[in-house]
This record gives C-alpha cells, structure tokens and sequence, in this order.
C-alpha cells in the first residue's frame, strides 16, 4: 500500500478545556482536535481530511477520569484511553458489556494511545464501545463554547464519520446510569481474525430480570456495522419483555433484530451476510447477558 506523509498542519496543545474551546474557537473549521490520534492521523495521511490545525487534547488532565457511585452511575473522561477502561476492575465487574467490547479492540498498541471519545466522535457503524454504551443507556456530556449539553449516544450519530457534534465543541464524559439489580450485559463482535480488525457485525445486549430472575423486565439490544450508524433493535427488545428467556425466545429476537438491520455491502462482507450474522450475534449476547445474571446470584 501507498504511505503517505501527514499533510502539513500547525500544531497546538491543550492543557484544559477551556484552552482546547479557545483555540476551537480561534481557528474554527480549519481545526481539528485529538486524543489518541489513531484514527485523526489515518484519515489525514488518506486525504480524507486536511486540517490547517491540529489541537492535542492529551494534556486535559480533567477529562481522564473513571468515577463510579452506586445510584450516580459511572463517569468515564473523553480522553480515558481503551487500554484504560480494559484494566479498569468496575469496568469489568460491572459494566461487563464495555469490558467485553475494549478488550477485543484493535490491539495493545493502539489501546494504549486510543480514547473512548475518539472512537464515540470517529462515528464509524463499527465502533466497538458504542452498542454497549447505547444498550446500557449511556449518554455524552459535550461542552462547547455556548455552554454544555448531554444527548444519549444512541443519537449522538447522524451517518458514517458523522456525529452531532459541532466543530467548536469537544467531548468532554460519558455517564452510564448504574445497572440495577438482576442486570447484565454483553457484547460480540463477528471478525474476519481475532485481532487488530473492525466488526463484520457487532450487537450488545442488556437485560433486567424480575425479583426471581424468571421473568425478563427490562431488554435493550444495540447492534454495530449493521446501518449507516448503529442502531437499536427495539422491535426484537419486545420480543424479550415480560417472558422467561430461552434459547428459543433468543433465537426468534435475533431474527427479529436481522429484519430490522439495513447492513451496507462493502469490501469486508455482503449486506446479506451481515443480515444473517445479525441473527447469530444478537442471540449470543441475549443469551449470555442473562447467564450472566443468573450465574452472577
Ligand atoms: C490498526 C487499527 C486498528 C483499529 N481497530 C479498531 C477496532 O477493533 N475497533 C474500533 O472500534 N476501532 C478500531 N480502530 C479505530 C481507533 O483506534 C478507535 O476508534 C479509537 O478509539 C480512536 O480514538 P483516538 O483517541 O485515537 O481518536 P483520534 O484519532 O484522536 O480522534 C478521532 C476523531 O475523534 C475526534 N475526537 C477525539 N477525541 C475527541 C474529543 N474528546 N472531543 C471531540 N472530538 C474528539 C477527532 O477530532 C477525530 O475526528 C483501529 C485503528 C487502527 C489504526
């Protein structure tokens, strides 16, 4: 393949937020700001984007954070890198579905420089922590220069490459609200090898169980690389609601989930075949968000 060299760029640093919103503001959409840079830097070697200037975020010390309070939820800084949140324990203990998403991530590298900002504002149908974030309900603090609003990831995205954040503004967290009793989540991610690969297809599921954890109350499912961007299978989460989980009920949710994905045909794998991953995929994360919980008793 052709490498070519970054095109020219003047570069700022930013050490706070309020720095990184000035110099936002000062160079407007001729800007563009980073944390890890490894899809920023990509894309400008690709021509795909050609910014006169380049603003380094890593040094926002306030926007590193991973805080997590029973009721309050967890609050997860933009710049906290993948690598992070795979080491992080609450991560792993109870927001599993995040967990299973940045540890089949890219690889170590590229986890250690990477952010969950980058990868939300990236926007790409495949990114990996977005269908857990969306099924766990998760939303984004963004702070610009007019002041500060919080949307639900679940519409922070408008198309590929494109979310609703403006040029002036940056992410600044992530809440996820804290899972309530008999809850659980997973995530699968079909690729064409084990590692260092985006997602053919991708679906998180988060379940809540009644008292007895017979009955299921609560379902969100979310599915990657399955539209333009990635989207909800609410008709599927109905399918779920109010009945006792099998592996038959999960079956007929992931057909359900399948009709409702409109996959793109691209030179990774056909629309049809990720229509029919779907299926596959969206029934092994239901049934493994609610093993999950009744092992977890
Ligand atoms: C070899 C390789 C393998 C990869 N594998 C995967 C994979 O398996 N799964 C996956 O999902 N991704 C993968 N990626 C993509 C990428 O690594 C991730 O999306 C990563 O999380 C991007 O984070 P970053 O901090 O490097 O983003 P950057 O490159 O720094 O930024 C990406 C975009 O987001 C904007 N941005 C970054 N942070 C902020 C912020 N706080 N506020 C506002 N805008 C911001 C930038 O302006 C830029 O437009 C891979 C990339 C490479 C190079």
């Amino acid at each position: 393949m052709f490498i070519r060299r970054l095109p020219r760029f003047e570069y700022h640093v930013a050490t706070s937020v309020a720095e990184a919103l000035d110099q936002l503001s000062v160079h407007a959409e001729n800007a563009k700001v980073f944390a890890g840079g490894t899809d920023l830097f990509v894309s400008m070697k690709k021509r795909d984007v050609t910014p006169e200037h380049v603003i380094n975020l890593k040094g926002i010390k306030e926007l590193k954070h991973i805080h997590y309070h029973d009721g309050e939820g967890l609050k997860i800084g933009g710049l906290v890198t993948i690598g992070e949140l795979e080491c992080s324990a609450i991560i792993k203990g109870k927001f599993r579905a995040l967990w299973d998403a940045v540890k089949v991530m890219a690889s170590p590298q590229i986890r250690n420089l990477g952010t969950i900002g980058g990868n939300l504002c990236s926007a790409l149908p495949s990114a990996d922590t977005v269908p857990p974030l969306i099924a766990m309900g998760a939303s984004v603090k963004l702070t610009g220069s007019k002041g500060e609003r919080t949307v639900l990831v679940e519409e922070f995205f408008k198309g590929p490459g494109e979310s609703i954040l403006e040029h002036d503004e940056i992410l600044a967290e992530i809440l996820i609200p804290s899972p309530p009793e008999n809850s659980g989540g997973s995530y699968f991610k079909l690729m064409k090898r084990n590692a260092m690969d985006l997602a053919i297809v991708s679906a998180a599921a988060f379940l809540v169980m009644d008292g007895n954890k017979k009955v299921c109350s609560g379902a969100c499912i979310a599915l990657g690389a399955s539209a333009t961007t990635p989207i909800r299978a609410s008709k599927a989460e109905k399918v779920l609601i109010n009945k006792e989980i099998d592996e038959d009920l999960a079956v007929e949710a992931g057909k359900v989930a399948a009709q409702g994905a409109r996959p793109r045909s691209s030179i990774r794998a056909s629309g049809w075949y990720r229509k029919e991953m779907v299926e596959v995929f969206a029934k092994r994360a239901i049934m493994e968000a609610y093993r999950r919980i009744i092992r977890d008793s």
